[in-house]
């Protein structure tokens, strides 16, 4: 792709849960990443399968710097993010990556307006937002529903305005765990193609990760997460 540089570069990644955690017996440790390597060009899109409980929440919640290795490198846009305060990363998160979780995650008393504009507020983009926040909302098939409140919609248009908010302060990166964990067939079918849609539009990075092989096929790149690494699949 034209202008596609390093977006992000992980290089022996380690994670253990210490004794005493959860569901971790005294006097012993998990290694749920081991010494893990993964790359990502800007613009590119992966997808992660494995089984539960084989670490991809772990892997995607350290890619999106809301959790550290136990060891090992990640740089992110060429910087490495070990280095980085509590601060810079949460203006890294706001200003680079969009997160979609399996259950949307809407604050329940304000709009779908509104609730696509939260990360705005703290971005330097905060007086375009609103306009970018109405035309997404309108690429997605919700322009009617603005005004609604997450109660009032369906799973699958509260998983599009979760999207529509990842993506307002045109992030470099996309993160989606398990987005269409909580939708049936034709709807996880049509946030796939939503994700899709959006990202050639957009041109930003995509990493999903889920359980259904047959959308991860969608995005390309396929890899398996097993044994605490990623392995690419045909
Ligand atoms: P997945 O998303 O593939 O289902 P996770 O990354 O959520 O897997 O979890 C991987 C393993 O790490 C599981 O065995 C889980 O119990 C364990 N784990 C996850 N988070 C923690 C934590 N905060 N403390 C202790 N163990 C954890
Ligand atoms: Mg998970």
């Amino acid at each position: 792709m034209n202008g596609a540089y390093p977006l992000v570069e992980m290089k022996g990644i380690s994670k253990e849960y210490p004794t005493g955690s959860a569901g971790i017996p005294a006097g012993s440790c998990v290694r749920v990443l081991d010494t893990l390597d993964f790359s990502l060009n800007s613009g590119e899109c992966a997808a992660i399968i494995g089984p539960s409980g084989c670490g991809k929440s772990t892997f995607l919640n350290i890619l999106g710097t809301l959790d550290t290795p136990t060891s090992g490198s990640y740089r992110f846009k060429d910087r490495d993010t070990s280095g980085l305060s509590a601060n810079e990363l949460a203006a890294l998160r706001n200003r680079d990556i969009g997160f979609v979780f399996q259950l949307h995650h809407l604050l329940p008393q304000c709009t779908a307006l509104e609730n696509v504009l939260v990360p705005a507020l703290v971005s330097a983009h905060a007086d375009e937002a609103r306009a970018r926040a109405e035309d997404l909302l309108d690429r997605v098939g919700l322009a009617h529903r603005i005004d609604a409140r997450p109660g009032q919609l369906s799973g699958g248009e509260r998983q599009r305005v979760a999207v529509v908010r990842a993506l307002i302060n045109r992030p470099a990166l996309l993160l989606a765990d398990e987005p269409t964990g909580s939708l049936n067939q034709e709807g996880a079918d049509l946030l796939a193609d939503l994700l899709l849609e959006l990202h050639r539009q957009e041109g930003m990075a995509v990493v999903i990760v889920t359980h259904a092989p047959a959308i991860a096929e969608r995005f390309g790149r396929v890899l398996e997460l097993s044994d605490g690494r990623l392995a690419g699949r045909g």
